[in-house]
């Protein structure tokens, strides 16, 4: 069992009526925003855990990502491993994030879910609370529309309260599960006001 400062696997406490909402691997234009969209409907915020050099290259869609009340975390530069420059990693993520949006990350998540002692412990060297997750729907997988529908029925069938939901912002499935999400997550009472949870 790997303690909370180490690893979050779910949602504290204090919040754990809600779920929180995070998306990796972006920023990704033509995704991210629409995303964003889906989630202003329902009066919500998500973390979005961004890949350092998508970051370099879109600088303006990070930015507006907490223009518009949503958090950003660190999730490395390359994308990059447990390996052993993942301190560099990790370092070079922050800043280019604070360049891009003027927002010092608080939070981190492994690339990959790989995690071994060295890569546990690094994060919170930095101040960076490490955040894994309850929920995957595996939508980093789907393909189509209709595999987005599917992963979303996979979702809203498991989804506990204090969940912390892995989704992905680099392809439009996604958004195809959370126009189905979005919604039954609101009439559960489970989606968090904007602003942020952790
Ligand atoms: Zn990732």
């Amino acid at each position: 069992m790997i303690p909370a400062t180490l690893l979050l696997q779910r949602l504290p406490e204090r919040c754990s009526n809600f779920v929180l909402l995070t998306f990796d691997d972006g920023p990704t234009p033509g995704v991210t925003e629409l995303a964003m969209d889906k989630l202003e409907q329902y009066n919500t915020s998500a973390l979005f855990f961004m890949v350092g050099k998508f970051v370099e290259k879109h600088p303006e869609l990070a930015k507006s990502v907490v223009e518009r009340g949503h958090q950003i975390g660190n999730h490395s530069f390359n994308h990059a491993p447990a390996t052993n420059n993942i301190s560099r990693e990790i370092d070079m993520c922050q800043q280019t994030i604070a360049a891009a949006t003027g927002t010092v990350c608080k939070y981190y998540r492994h690339p990959e879910g790989s995690i071994n002692p060295s890569s546990l412990l690094l994060p919170r060297m930095k101040n960076l609370q490490s955040v894994y997750w309850s929920c995957d729907p595996l939508d980093w997988d789907c393909k189509t529309e209709a595999d987005g529908v599917e992963a979303a029925h996979r979702l809203l069938d498991n989804v506990i309260p204090g969940d912390i939901i892995l989704l992905h912002d680099f392809a439009s499935p996604t958004l195809a599960l959370l126009d189905i999400v979005l919604p039954e997550l609101a009439d559960r009472n489970l989606l968090p006001p904007s602003g942020g949870l952790l």
